[in-house]
């Protein structure tokens, strides 16, 4: 099973928005792309709205049938691991095992040993073709990395050898993911990984590192460009290169995770992956759900005192909702405009503050990123949220569709 060479992960927090997303997809495609929708959700997601693995496959299948959509798509578990897996095998076909938790945990001397010694052929001047200094490969850097990465390695084939039990060999796409940490894994770091991977037996696919800077949810990228440009490029010659030496998939690509809305890299990271004809997977960041707030407080009405209502509760909620999110979201209180003023406020002036434009003058990071973390509030309206998405379906569909095409693809894939 392979992925299209250009993924998007889409995720749908309350599974109305599929078929919007995927007219998002079809559009592009049109325009002359080939890109394989993914829905991606996690465990913390389904809890959250209290939704099932099946519901994921569910919408997929009725956005692809509605849509006629011929090209391929996938159910993605995102960000599973050992003890969360087991109620996503039946429905999912993409698996994206997170192993970040074990980075660093110890491994046996002896292991770290007999890692070290296989990479000798890697010592000294590490020479990757297409990147101009050699890496400096030392014994205690190949210690320093077996005794961060061995673990977290170890624990993905562990995954893959369970899922390899349960659907069978190449009857599902392999993710490995360690973005969510705190420090960045350097291309050389990417490069020992993926050996680690290879000696292991996972046939990674796609792999989500994390990159320098910061990835917050449902705001642009904030960061050194010209780091991230070079990191970005360094680490697509690394995989070239370790695919090669070690024998990986040779479609292996990288995942870009929280990857909506980072703007300002997306020039850098369309002209590279041109440069070297490389495919990519881009996973966004449940911001669907900001265009159904958006489309609500569009539609006026009720669907707009429903937008009011949920501010209201993010603006008062605030610490509890934000505590789970604190790594990938920046807030600041004093930015936030208060529950009486945005009560005040017209649709579009609740939709513009909300609607990522940059340089549009009442957007607002501050008030995006807060009711992006915020879908539990909605969640806990129940009913009374779903008969408003209903409602305002067509509003709200154009939003989501207008976000993925105009703001993302076209930026994305220079289209
Ligand atoms: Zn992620």
């Amino acid at each position: 099973m392979k992925l299209g060479k250009i993924s998007i992960g889409m995720g749908d927090r309350f599974a109305h928005q599929g078929v919007a997303q995927l007219r998002a997809i079809v559009k592009a495609n049109k325009a002359g792309m080939d890109i394989s929708p993914v829905w991606n959700k996690s465990n913390r997601e389904h809890i959250y709205v209290h939704s099932h693995p099946a519901d994921v496959r569910k919408e997929a299948d009725h956005a692809v049938a509605t849509l006629d959509f011929k090209g391929k798509y996938f159910v993605d578990a995102d960000h599973i691991n050992l003890s969360t897996v087991a109620p996503f095998v039946e429905t999912a076909d993409f698996f994206t095992l997170d192993v970040a938790a074990f980075i660093g945990k110890p491994s046996p001397d002896a292991e770290v040993q007999k890692f070290v010694d296989s990479c000798s052929a890697y010592m000294g001047d590490l020479v990757i073709p297409g990147i101009q200094k050699p890496i400096k490969v030392t014994r205690e850097l190949l210690v320093e990395i077996a005794s961060k990465f061995l673990a977290a390695t170890q624990q993905a084939s562990e995954i893959y050898q369970y899922l390899v039990e349960k659907k069978g060999k190449g009857q599902f796409i392999t993710e490995v993911s360690m973005d969510e940490v705190e420090h960045p894994q350097t291309p050389v770091y990417l490069f020992f990984i993926l050996k680690m991977l290879a000696d292991k037996g996972v046939p990674a696919q796609t792999i989500a590192p994390k990159f320098t800077g910061r990835f917050n949810k449902g705001v642009d990228y904030r960061g050194d460009l010209d780091q991230f440009a070079r990191e970005f490029e360094e680490d697509i010659l690394v995989i070239d290169y370790a695919v090669k030496q070690f024998g990986l998939p040779e479609e292996l690509k990288l995942s870009v995770h929280s990857g909506s809305d980072k703007f300002s890299i997306y020039p850098i990271m369309a002209a590279v992956i041109k440069k070297y004809d490389k495919g990519l997977h881009l996973k966004t960041a449940g911001t669907t759900w900001l265009e159904e707030v958006i489309g609500l407080a569009l539609a006026g009405g009720d669907g707009l005192e429903m937008a009011k209502a949920i501010y209201a509760d993010s603006f008062n909620r605030r610490e509890e909702l934000c505590a789970p999110y604190a790594d990938v979201i920046d807030i600041d209180p004093a930015r936030l405009p208060s529950v009486e003023e945005v009560n005040s406020w017209s649709g579009e002036k609740l939709a513009n503050t909300l609607r990522h434009i940059p340089g549009h003058p009442d957007y607002n990071a501050d008030f995006r990123q807060l009711v992006h973390v915020a879908y539990k509030v909605a969640a806990e309206k129940g009913d009374a949220y779903y008969a408003m998405l209903k409602k305002y379906s067509d509003v709200i569909g154009e939003c989501v569709e207008e976000n993925i095409y105009e703001r993302h693809l076209k930026r994305l894939l220079n289209i």
